[in-house]
């Protein structure tokens, strides 16, 4: 057989891949790989084919060539922990401690605004925020969550959402008895409609959830496959009065529930002692660190060192708006890296690469998605993002760690890519429409602040 009759359709009509990303610096972000100089990526039927020296192949018909020759290519961003639609409340309560922040400005301002609409632009402009700045995977809870779906479908993004749970009449669910039948139904309808969103619950915390609830959701999330998301001793006061209530700390209160395990992702831990640190590491649990919330509502800071040296799983994430005041990714690793140094007067506390890992094959590990995103490899989906490095203040690049970790914000991403699909390009959003989203939400912000 000659080669022709091997390749029938012959060599040189090989359609060759969809895309092809041409760097520029390539990071991976596999464990033990360094930065690879001129280097491109390609990408066919959603997933990555192949990581090539640059000019491999000279792009054929239908293939598309996005080439970066100052740029930085890395895995997107996953944002660990999110509520999306609180966009609506960036900087509408701020420079007040939790409990105060909740209870005065939050919970009663979400009874009067949100609505499946309301939500849905927020959510909407959160994409549109999450898609501008790099990140391509975010884990979700808050209500009307079939908003947030809906927004991430149309945006192109990646997604664990997950229905909000509280003892309390929450927005769409004004009597919490049914709560829970609401989250049940809600990954009822949502579960195994999407290949890139997936359906989940969230409870709010210990203290705003029963025994009772905090088990029946996990017993839900269970018969669906899904994770459980959970704020997890986020404040000092959240432990005392659990133990003023219960006589335990939270991670043996819910220990002794058991909902630990490798599907729970908790939020925050940032009072944690070493004994329930040692409990989450048996246990499986998944931790996000949300440094700029916990710095901005005065809640303190979580021992992620320690929590990795342990050999915890610790994603990053943004929190909601309201508590940020943003969903940049980028400001959040600075945040978290100087954070860590700060707190332990140590500057090899938390180096750049741990906290992008974090941000990326620590991200997809929360979701238990390590070998289909986080990494650049191939096989892996094709979530991409570059980072134009062509500007002042990431020149000159020693070291591409450090630019992204400690130079770079959101607004330095040019491309992002999702499942093979670009969703922006050279800055310009090709699947949202901006100058609407941020019309709409100005008018139902106008009407917030009109009370
Ligand atoms: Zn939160």
């Amino acid at each position: 057989l000659s080669e022709e009759h091997t390749h029938p359709t012959g060599p040189h009509d090989d359609p060759g891949p969809d895309l092809i990303i041409r760097g520029g610096v390539v990071l991976t972000m596999a464990p033990g790989e360094d930065p690879m100089e001129e280097a491109e990526i390609w990408v066919a039927d959603g997933r990555i084919s192949g990581i090539h020296p640059s000019g491999t192949r000279r792009p054929g018909g239908r293939t598309e060539l996005i080439a970066v020759p100052e740029g930085i290519i890395l895995p997107g961003l996953i944002n660990g922990h999110c509520h999306s639609a609180m966009t609506l409340f960036r900087g509408y309560a701020d420079d007040l401690p939790l409990r105060r922040w909740l209870a005065e400005r939050i919970f009663p301002a979400e009874a009067r605004f949100l609505s499946p609409d309301t939500v849905y632009w927020g959510s909407m402009l959160a994409c549109l925020e999450m898609t501008a700045s790099g990140t391509t995977t975010f884990l979700d809870g808050y209500f009307f969550e079939g908003e947030t779906i809906r927004a991430a479908e149309q945006a192109g993004l990646r997604a664990l959402a997950a229905q909000g749970i509280i003892d309390f009449p929450a927005p769409g669910i004004p009597d919490p008895a049914g709560n829970l039948s609401a989250g049940r139904m809600f990954l009822e309808e949502w579960h195994g409609r999407s290949g890139r969103i997936a359906p989940g619950l969230f409870c709010h915390s210990s203290l705003t959830c029963s025994e009772r609830t905090v088990q029946a959701a996990k017993e839900i999330s269970m018969a669906f496959g899904a994770p459980l998301q959970i704020h997890l001793s986020e404040t000092r006061g959240e432990v005392t009065e659990l133990l003023r209530k219960t006589g335990k700390r939270p991670v043996h209160y819910l220990d002794e529930l058991g909902m630990l395990d490798e599907s729970l992702i908790a939020a925050h831990a940032v009072h944690v002692d070493a004994a329930e640190m040692e409990v989450l590491r048996t246990r499986g649990v998944k931790v996000v660190h949300l440094p700029e919330s916990n710095m901005k509502l005065g809640s303190g800071i979580a021992a992620v060192p320690r929590m990795l040296d342990l050999g915890l799983t610790v994603g990053l994430g943004t929190d909601g708006c309201s508590s940020n005041n943003d969903l940049d990714m980028f400001r959040e690793m600075d945040t978290a890296a100087k954070l860590a140094k700060v707190s332990s007067l140590d500057p090899q506390g938390l180096k750049a690469r741990t906290v992008l890992e974090m941000a990326t094959v620590k991200g997809a590990a929360l979701l238990g998605l390590q070998d289909e995103i986080g990494t650049l490899e191939p096989g892996k989906r094709a979530d991409i993002i570059v980072v134009g490095a062509d500007v002042p203040h990431l020149c000159p690049m020693h070291d591409p760690f450090s630019a992204l970790v400690y130079a770079a914000d959101g607004a330095d991403v040019t491309h992002v890519i999702v499942d093979g699909r670009v969703l922006l390009r050279d800055r310009r959003f090709l699947t949202l429409d901006e100058d609407r989203i941020m019309a709409r939400v100005r008018e139902i912000a106008a009407t917030i602040r009109g009370g």
